[in-house]
This record gives C-alpha cells, sequence and structure tokens, in this order.
C-alpha cells in the first residue's frame, strides 16, 4: 500500500498500534508454555496474565472475567449456544450474532424475539420489557443487544435496555466490539453479564478477541480439553496476538478522550458530502453515534461503484460491511432499519482511527468530488 493512499475502513479493522506491534515482537520470542510451572512457563504465563489486566481495564472489569479466544465471533458465538430458551435481539446485529442465534432458533431450540428498531437505528426499551414478558416462565432467556453498530456507527440504550431485562430475569450480552476504545465502556454501569471484544478493532492484531463474562454469570465451556481460560476455552494461548491485545487496550483506554478529533475530522467529512452532493443522506443521524463513524447514502449511486472509484484514488472505504464484503446487495443492518433497498444500496461507510489526519479527510473529498461527478457513481 503505497504511503498516499488514506485509509478509512477503520470499522472492518484499525492499523496496528505500533504498542501492540513492539509487544507482539517481544512475546515471539519467549520460550514456553504459559501452563508450565518452570521459569519459562511463568514468564510467558505473566505476559498473557498483564494483558488480561489491560482487557478488563479497558472495560472496567476485572482480570477473572476476561476469556480470550479467537475473536469477537467466537466470543458472540459462545453467547449465544449458552442453552436459552430464548433470544430477544433486533435485526441490526453483526451476522456472528445472528447467525448462531438463527441457527438454533432452526434446529428448534430457542425461540427468537425480534427487537423492532426505528429509522435511526435504535431498538425501544419498551420492546424488551414486552420480550422479557414474551420470555417469561418458559427457561433461561437472554437479551444480546450490541453497544454499537459496525456499520452506523448507531449506538443503542444498552444500560437501560439491561436494566430492564435483567429485573425480569434475563441474562445480557452485549457486542461492545465497535464501541470499546471509542467511547468508555464499563461492564458494571452497562449492567450486562456478557460482553465482546475483538482486538483488531482497537489496533491490535486480527483473529483475537474476549468475551468478558461477568464474575457470577453462568456460560457452557466453549472448547473443552484443558485448564486454559479457567477450562471455558482449552488450548495453548495465542500469546504473542494475546500480548498485542494488551498493548492495544492499554493504548485504547488513553486515547478515548482523544476521540474528539476524530469526531471532528468524521463531522467534516459529513460536511464535505453534503456541500458536493447535497442529497446524499446520513444515516442515523438522528441518534446517538459512535465519533469515527459515518454510514453515508447517495441516491441513485451504486456504492459498489463508489468504493471502487474512491479506491482508484486511493481512499479504502466499505460499502455495508466489510465481513460480507463480495456479498452483492443490500446490506441487512439498513434493510432492518427500514431504508428503501435502493438506498441502501447507495450506502458507503466512512471510518476513521486514531491515526485518521487531515489530509485523509481532504483525500477522500477530493476523491468523493471527482467520483459522483457528472452521475458517475450510477449503478
Ligand atoms: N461484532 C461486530 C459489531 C463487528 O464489527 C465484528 C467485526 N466485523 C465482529 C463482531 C467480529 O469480530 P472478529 O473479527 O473479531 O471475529
Amino acid at each position: 500500500m503505497s504511503t498516499t493512499r488514506a485509509y478509512l475502513d477503520w470499522n472492518a479493522s484499525a492499523p496496528l498500534r505500533p504498542e501492540a506491534r513492539a509487544a507482539m515482537l517481544a512475546a515471539l520470542d519467549a520460550v514456553g508454555n504459559p501452563s508450565s510451572p518452570h521459569t519459562e512457563g511463568r514468564r510467558v504465563r505473566a505476559i498473557v496474565e498483564d494483558a488480561r489486566e489491560e482487557v478488563a481495564a479497558l472495560v472496567g472489569a476485572r482480570p477473572a472475567e476476561v476469556v480470550f479466544t479467537s475473536g469477537a465471533t467466537e466470543a458472540n458465538s459462545a453467547v449465544m449456544r449458552g442453552g436459552w430458551r430464548t433470544i430477544l435481539l433486533a435485526g441490526i446485529e453483526h451476522d456472528s450474532v445472528l447467525a448462531p442465534a438463527r441457527g438454533l432458533a432452526h434446529g428448534g431450540q430457542t425461540r427468537l424475539v425480534d427487537l423492532a428498531v426505528n429509522a435511526d437505528g435504535r431498538i425501544e426499551t419498551e420492546n424488551v420489557v414486552d420480550g422479557a414478558h414474551e420470555a417469561a416462565g418458559d427457561g433461561p432467556a437472554l437479551l444480546s443487544l450490541q453497544l454499537a453498530n459496525n456499520e452506523t456507527g448507531v449506538v443503542q440504550p444498552v444500560a437501560a435496555a439491561a436494566d430492564a431485562a435483567r429485573s425480569r430475569g434475563l441474562a445480557v450480552h452485549t457486542d461492545a466490539v465497535q464501541g470499546a476504545g471509542r467511547r468508555a465502556v464499563s461492564l458494571k454501569a452497562l449492567g450486562v453479564d456478557y460482553l465482546s471484544l475483538s482486538a483488531h478493532k482497537i489496533g491490535g492484531p486480527k483473529g483475537v478477541g474476549a468475551l468478558v463474562i461477568r464474575d457470577g454469570a453462568a456460560l457452557p465451556v466453549f472448547i473443552a480439553g484443558g485448564g486454559q481460560e479457567r477450562r471455558r476455552r482449552a488450548g495453548t494461548e495465542n500469546v504473542p496476538a494475546i500480548a498485542g491485545f494488551g498493548a492495544a487496550a492499554r493504548a485504547a483506554a488513553r486515547d478515548v478522550e482523544a476521540m474528539e478529533r476524530v469526531q471532528a475530522l468524521r463531522d467534516r467529512v459529513e460536511a464535505q458530502i453534503l456541500a458536493v452532493t447535497p442529497s446524499a443522506v446520513v444515516i442515523g443521524a438522528g441518534a446517538e453515534r459512535l465519533p469515527n463513524t459515518t454510514s453515508v447514502a447517495l441516491p441513485g449511486a451504486s456504492a459498489e461503484t463508489l468504493v471502487i472509484a474512491l479506491d482508484l484514488a486511493g481512499v479504502a472505504v466499505s460499502a455495508g460491511a466489510a465481513c460480507s464484503s463480495g456479498k452483492v446487495g443490500a446490506s441487512h443492518v439498513l434493510e432492518a432499519m427500514g431504508l428503501e433497498p435502493a438506498l441502501a444500496r447507495a450506502a458507503i461507510r466512512v471510518s476513521l482511527g486514531w491515526a485518521s489526519t487531515e489530509r485523509d479527510v481532504a483525500a477522500f473529498a477530493e476523491a468523493w468530488a471527482r467520483a459522483t461527478a457528472r452521475g458517475r457513481a450510477v449503478a
């Protein structure tokens, strides 16, 4: 990738933080198995436990509440497969929540209660109350509600919804992947039992994440066959990745306050889009949103065409979720928000982070003006 490129796809994956890279390189050379009692083993164990403390601190949890996983997909899947009779969830959740939940519903083990979202993509707490009522007396029930959406950045009222759910006996999960490091996150303040994290969204490596399980909350073993991660997830730990995750978590916690600068850049991206193409629609603009994300639909345009044109101009953004790129069609998130399919197919996501610069924004603005000139972005 040439250095002149503007990378504005942080919600798909953030660049590796220098602190994370340094921690990973050091951990690569650490000899021994973290489960071994000898000096080498204990040194490697210390790397894992230091990282656990950093990850716990990022979300106001205790280190013993953190279970390292291969990523948030695994964490979300483990929660969904927790033996629930009823799961309350909205159509705006990430596929790694929706797919396992729907699989269980298909198999007849679990009943799903769909939480409607308004035009801005937010659920209503009253719907949680109604859903809890439906679930009452029918075995273990879970509310799964993401902290913030990966495509739109729209923030959900997790604390209020969790309060409503827990007071009616439901367990609560939040997929905090996109919220962590971008706003203050506290397991206790949110009042949730389970919280999923992904390292590569906060400047750690890909392929590692965590499920934070509130002390006392039950969950079946994810992977059996060893004593690692308090027996919940067997297998020798991915020590370099965990080390990188820990260093990234520490840096992300430090940088939460610097998000104001990122928000100013994001607001400029939106202002410039609207100046060049006044018919553009900022999705979820009426709701509280993450400071780094904007989802913008240009009526009559094709997001696919726009993404390619911007890429050729040196600017990386995404159409819908990167996880589902290659899949043609509207995003399930925008569909769940009731966006007209033609408009949903015209939506691109621009997402920034701590290293984003004014130059990135200027490069985007120039590329956008060119890509949308004389109807070039039309499908
Ligand atoms: N949840 C959300 C909201 C996400 O954005 C992502 C990543 N696209 C995931 C879960 C999955 O995370 P991972 O890549 O660590 O499996």
